[in-house]
């Protein structure tokens, strides 16, 4: 009888959830964020810009591409070309 040997990492690949932030898996009893239908790690939620991570309560955006911004950010590069380009949801 076959015995199929599968290692965690494969298996959390295959079947777990991925990561949004850096597209790794996510164990099963992690605890994350999800926004929409995205999943972050803890520690991959953050903001694209200034690095910081966004905590329960925090304003934020999620842009098209699933990068997130921070409140701060979002409206200090109002201005820039980011906005311009239509970037932001
Ligand atoms: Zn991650
Ligand atoms: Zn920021």
């Amino acid at each position: 009888m076959p015995v199929l040997i599968i290692t965690f990492g494969s298996f959390i690949r295959k079947y777990g959830t991925q990561c949004s932030g850096c597209s790794k898996g996510i164990i099963p009893l992690e605890t994350v964020r999800r926004v929409r239908n995205l999943v972050f790690h803890l520690h991959c939620f953050t903001c694209f810009l200034c690095n910081r991570e966004l905590a329960t309560g925090d304003h934020f955006f999620l842009m098209e591409d699933e990068k997130l911004i921070c409140h701060t950010d979002y409206y200090s590069a109002a201005t820039t070309a980011i906005v311009d380009n239509g970037k932001f949801l």
